[in-house]
């Protein structure tokens, strides 16, 4: 067991530990978004599946109008008539034209699209009055994906954009990696649920439903596992009732060393390998990381603020990991901090910001009180400035590192 260790040591090895799953399903389409690819996924069609016309106009053969001119306007006969949907019976021979609306596919032996504008009609006859090259205004088969060409690879993420082109190519079930089953329990013996009345003394358990939309934002299957007394009996039965039904138990409280901080007795109870004990981080220092087969328990402290941040810097990377993703970090820019900090920070410390993207370049606020437990300073944050151990307090100015954990 490792204890008080930096970050990063404690992110590489839970890292190391975790093996993506390799369950495979096949979902609907409606369904997909935000799950992870378990294959490659090649166009079973070209797109577009024909030649189509972009705009409403007349489809005819360029050189029937190679020696059109104002004065001397060649003259060509409507055959048909189209809209999108439809493939014209006839074809296009020396002479003739079908009129199309847009999207219509191209008839046979046209090769140009001249726009209504372009032209004067009488009767069944248009006037074309200047020549246009060949392939002009046409879009052809395959010139957005060519058949079996790769739109997306496994690992990759399912967005809105990937749904249409999934659509667009015909594919209607969707092969993804199980959603990783993510357990989440509380422990004190304050804590009530928001439903409930509020007796004298308990406060109302946020952590339970903060956690478990954290993790529903992934696609993961978050299970709520209620919350336990401060009683280690009962924290041992909910673990392994936990254990049983998921890959990954998230719990808060109890994790230090007060004499009712039961859940590290508990893990070592229950047979479970601690892994490490400690980060030398700011807020959330007591998290405990372990492992029983290959299932992960990760006790975060029950500070509001203590358990979103550890959660965000290692609980989401390993889930991540396990999900398939590829890519397992937030990513990490500069900012100008447009706060002082009054406070040293002799340990690494995360402040909760409001990062901001401008034209004159980054910048981030802090989010309000940084003190373990404050909540309110977790809305509307969507960036942890990462203090190193040993700086002095921070003014405004200041180029600061952040780690984008949410959205911009
Ligand atoms: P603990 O980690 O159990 O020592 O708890 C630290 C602080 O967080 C205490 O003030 C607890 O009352 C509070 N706390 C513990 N669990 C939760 C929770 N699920 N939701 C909100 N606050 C909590
Ligand atoms: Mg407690």
């Amino acid at each position: 067991m490792q204890t008080n260790i930096s970050l990063e040591e404690a992110q590489e090895t839970l890292l190391s530990l975790a093996k993506p799953t390799e369950i495979e399903e096949s979902v609907r389409l409606e369904e997909s978004v935000g799950r992870v690819l378990s294959r490659v996924i090649k166009a079973p069609y070209q797109l577009p599946p024909f030649s189509k016309s972009p705009l409403d106009g007349y489809a005819l053969r360029a050189e029937d109008i190679e020696q059109a001119t104002p004065e001397e306007p060649a003259i060509i006969k409507v055959i048909e008539e189209i809209h999108a949907g439809y493939v014209a019976k006839s074809e296009v021979v020396a002479g003739t034209t079908v009129k199309l609306m847009t999207g219509s596919p191209m008839p046979k032996g046209a090769d140009i699209v001249i726009k209504y504008e372009d032209i004067e009609r009488t009767a069944d006859v248009i006037r074309v009055f200047q020549p246009l090259k060949k392939d002009s205004n046409v879009i052809f088969a395959g010139e957005d994906v060519a058949i079996d060409e790769v739109i997306a690879n496994s690992g990759d993420i399912v967005t809105p954009a990937l749904v249409g082109a999934l659509a667009a190519v015909g594919i209607a079930m969707v092969p993804v990696y199980k959603k990783v089953d993510i357990a989440i329990l509380s422990t004190g013996d304050e804590l009530v649920e928001p439903s409930e009345a509020l007796p004298a003394g308990k406060i109302y358990n946020s952590n339970l439903h903060s956690l478990r939309a954290a993790c529903a934002t992934l696609a993961t299957n978050p299970i709520m596992m209620g919350t336990v007394d401060d009683n280690k009996e009962k924290i041992v039965n909910k673990l392994l009732a936990a254990l049983e039904i998921s890959d990954i138990v998230i719990t808060t409280g109890g994790v230090s060393v007060g004499d009712y901080d039961l859940v590290p007795d508990a893990i070592v109870e229950i047979d479970a390998g601690i892994i490490f004990k400690g980060v030398k981080l700011k807020p959330g220092s007591p998290i405990i990381v372990a492992k029983k087969q290959d299932k992960f328990i990760i006790a975060l402290s029950g500070n509001a603020a203590a358990a979103t941040v550890t959660f965000q810097l290692m609980a989401i990377p390993l889930i991540k990991k396990l999900m398939g993703l590829k890519e397992y970090f937030a990513p990490t820019t500069k900012a100008i901090l447009m706060s002082d900090f009054k406070k040293k920070s002799p340990q690494r410390r995360f402040l909760r910001g409001v990062f901001q993207i401008e034209y004159t370049g980054n910048s981030v606020t802090l989010a309000g009180s940084q003190s373990n437990g404050a909540l309110k300073s977790m809305i509307g944050c969507n960036a942890l400035i990462d203090i190193p151990a040993g700086t002095e307090p921070l003014v405004k100015g200041q180029v600061v590192s952040v780690i984008l954990t949410g959205e911009l």
